[in-house]
């Protein structure tokens, strides 16, 4: 049995990931840390039937009062932060979902997760068919040099291109010659047409009302394209991701960025 604490259980992704860990056998809720509610359980709670675990506002008295394993973040990336050193000093093993952890961040936190030998996943996306189609990309760029990346989100999100687009140009940069594709005099008529430019290669950000996270990756060859795509629907999308990612934090006794590193 895991015993689970989870921060942002209100939130659209804490709410999917109270119903996996409620619906898995071999976990168990043992607290959730909300901004409001102190003092009462989530039952009390619209959306939550019949699921008790104690409501606090502060993980450190959290982590001193319940017996917990696991602390699942899907708060906003300065609490997320916040909460996964509090966490490794209580020997609580972070699984994290927000983004925004800077490389000095890393450093200093992979630093106590490794002097304490707790494991630590931040994951920026917990979809597996993400992960699998950036690998797929980079095994397919070796092959085909030529390479487009389209990223579609909800109109909702702040940032272009996602990091998943960035992730996945890293990842074929580390295969693919450093070249600039197109036509050596290609211009642009209007700003912006050809979209933004990652080691020669182009990432296209569409944001649309309706879509939830999407991303194509398109090939090109003599007389032949490959499309890799992958689509999220819903943020039940991420929650196998949640799953991978709790049951193997327990394995572990370092702190793991992404998910690409975990899945074979
Ligand atoms: P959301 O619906 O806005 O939920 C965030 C929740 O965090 C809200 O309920 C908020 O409470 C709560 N919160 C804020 N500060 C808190 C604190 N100090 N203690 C406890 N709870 C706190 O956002 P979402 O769509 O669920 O996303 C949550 C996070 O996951 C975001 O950072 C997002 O970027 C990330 N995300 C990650 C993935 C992935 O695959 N890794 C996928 C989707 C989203 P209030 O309602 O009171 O403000």
């Amino acid at each position: 049995m895991i015993r689970i604490v989870i921060a942002g259980p209100r939130g659209r992704m804490g709410r999917e990931a109270v119903s996996l860990v409620h619906q898995t056998k071999h976990f168990e809720l043992v607290a959730v840390v909300d901004r409001m509610n102190e003092g009462k359980t989530l039952a009390e709670l619209d959306g939550f039937p019949a699921i008790e675990a104690p409501i606090f506002t502060d993980l450190e008295r959290c982590l001193q009062t319940v017996q917990a394993d696991v602390l699942i973040d899907l708060t906003t990336p300065e609490v997320g932060k916040h909460h996964t050193e509090i966490a490794l000093q209580y020997g609580v093993r972070p699984v994290v979902g927000t983004t925004g952890f800077t490389e000095d961040d890393l450093a200093r936190l992979t630093q106590i997760a490794e002097e304490r030998k707790i494991g630590a996943i931040i994951a920026p996306n917990f979809a597996i068919g993400a992960i699998l189609m950036m690998k797929f990309a980079q095994m397919a760029a070796k092959y085909f040099p030529h390479v487009e990346i389209i990223e579609l989100h909800h109109d909702q999100k702040l940032d272009a291109p996602s990091g998943t687009a960035l992730k996945t140009a890293q990842l074929i940069q580390q295969v693919r010659p450093s070249f600039t594709q197109g036509h050596e005099a290609e211009k642009e008529t209007m700003e912006g047409a050809r979209g933004a430019l990652y080691d020669g290669m182009r990432i296209h950000s569409v944001r649309l009302p309706g879509l939830v996270a999407h991303q194509e990756v398109i090939f090109g060859g003599d007389g032949q394209t490959l499309t890799i795509r992958h689509d999220s629907f819903n943020r039940a999308s991420f929650m196998s991701g949640v799953r991978f990612s709790v049951e193997t934090v327990m394995k572990l006794e370092t702190l793991v960025y992404g998910l690409e590193h975990l899945i074979e």
